[in-house]
């Protein structure tokens, strides 16, 4: 297994509910390290290029407006296997599905509102961070 970095974020269902903490503790409770962050309001035209996988996807419009709707915490996750990691602590996209002690099924309201991003992929991983962060941001 290799040291991987991940980009998170979680979103505006999660920051109006002041759960920035609880769901960072259960990143570092499962070995990953928080190597950058920040607090941002996304503009429209942000969310639409970061999700614009899904232009086409009849939630598309929903959710750029929920991701715009309040601030979200982005960060860069470090660790062993993180990308993978990341979506096990993470669950299901729809917490209905999603399995017992993840955040999606302790944390979500919805399959909207499911309080986290992580990536998918090492190569959307590094287009993700890059998207947001810039090399001086990344302190290790
Ligand atoms: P994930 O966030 O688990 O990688 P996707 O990349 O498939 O999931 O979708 C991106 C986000 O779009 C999801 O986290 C969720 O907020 C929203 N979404 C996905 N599918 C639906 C859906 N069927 N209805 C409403 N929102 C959805
Ligand atoms: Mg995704």
């Amino acid at each position: 297994m290799a040291v991987e970095r991940t980009l998170s974020i979680l979103k505006p269902d999660a920051t109006r509910r002041n759960l920035t903490g609880k769901i960072n503790a259960r990143f570092e409770e499962a070995g990953l390290r928080i190597v950058a962050q920040k607090r941002v309001l996304l503009s429209q035209a942000q969310a639409e290029e970061f999700y614009g996988v899904h232009r086409e996807r009849p939630f598309f419009k929903d959710l750029v407006a929920f991701m715009i709707s309040g601030p979200v915490v982005l960060q860069v996750l470090e660790g062993e296997n993180a990308i993978a990691r990341n979506r096990e602590i993470m669950g299901a996209t729809n917490p209905a599905n999603a399995a017992e002690g993840t955040i999606r099924k302790d944390f979500a309201e919805s399959i909207d509102a499911n309080s986290v991003h992580g990536s998918d992929a090492p190569e959307t991983a590094a287009v993700e961070i890059a998207y947001f962060f810039s090399g001086l941001e990344l302190v290790g």
